[in-house]
């Protein structure tokens, strides 16, 4: 097989799987970068490297996405480890960390400022803002950064992440949301990608590979939600941050509960595809 043949199969849409899960597919078990597809598109791939990419697609096929085939997600600038165990980065995340960057910056906080990811997963959020915060050193190289995980699982991806990401301002505890946390402890950030989809979603049959517990929550996928912004003003200082991420129908429910909970200045910020997405709120 030529992989002038592959690109005429995915342009007939014979594979049933998306475009560039195929190509990026293509692309990892011949090791090659993507220019190769164009300079060499009558190159015939060998005995071993059609069967490897005749499993994957066959994987793929059966419901494993691609991240998990390849073990790996681009998120941010960076690249995370991703398993069974931890939802996969989605680019819309990357807002969270945007909107979390666009409010510390013109703030000044006595050092160290803190913050704390809840529910971390692969880490993403906690390890991009930690990347971050060691690259802008004059401003805020003090950040100390908390990230909690329910899943040890999880929290050992989420570890392994911050290794390869060189990011060593990241302490990982394991805890369901607050509880491993004392109130003594007070943060300038709370952030938070809970799970917020209700059990009853349709859209849920398609995310098959992803722990349900990253996912789903009950009272229509908003009882997490309102855990983590209900107890939220115990560990945040005065003028802290929360951020959250939500589902793109959930918007005014959650803004009724930051607001039912003495958070000031509560927005709603969209995602890439203009979806609301995250709501933020200060604690005055
Ligand atoms: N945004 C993801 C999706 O709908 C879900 C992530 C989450 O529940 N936190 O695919």
């Amino acid at each position: 097989m030529k992989i002038e043949q592959i690109k005429q199969t995915i342009k007939n849409g014979g594979y049933h799987l998306p475009e560039h899960w195929v190509i990026d597919w293509l692309l990892e078990v011949l090791a090659k970068p993507n220019s190769f597809l164009i300079t060499d598109a009558t190159y015939e791939l060998t005995k071993e490297e059609l069967i490897a990419f005749n499993t994957g697609i066959d994987k793929m096929q059966s419901g494993i996405p691609l991240a998990q085939l390849i073990g790996k997600q681009a998120f941010w600038s960076l690249e995370f480890m991703v398993n069974e165990h931890t939802l996969i980065p989605r680019p819309d995340t990357e807002v969270l960390v945007e909107t979390v960057l666009d409010w510390i910056k013109p703030h000044r906080f006595v050092s160290p400022a803190k913050l704390l990811d809840l529910g971390t997963g692969t880490g993403c959020i906690a390890i991009s803002l930690g990347h971050e915060f060691a690259k802008a050193k004059s401003t805020s190289s003090n950040w100390q950064l908390t990230a909690v995980d329910l899943s040890n699982q999880a929290l050992a991806v989420a570890k392994k992440n911050a290794q390869l990401n060189n990011v060593s301002n990241v302490e990982f505890v394991h805890s369901s949301w607050y509880n491993a946390l004392s109130t003594e402890q007070k943060y300038h950030v709370i952030v938070s990608n809970p799970p917020y989809i209700d059990a009853s979603d349709a859209h849920l049959t398609k995310l098959k590979a992803e722990p349900i517990t990253a996912l789903v929550a009950d009272n229509k996928g908003l009882a997490d939600i309102e855990h983590i912004v209900r107890f939220a003003p115990s560990y945040l200082h005065n003028g802290g941050l929360l951020a959250i991420e939500h589902g793109h129908n959930q918007a005014e429910s959650v803004q009724a509960i930051f607001n039912a909970n003495g958070f000031k200045q509560v927005k709603t910020i969209k995602d890439y595809g203009g979806n609301d997405r995250i709501t933020t709120g200060v604690l005055e």
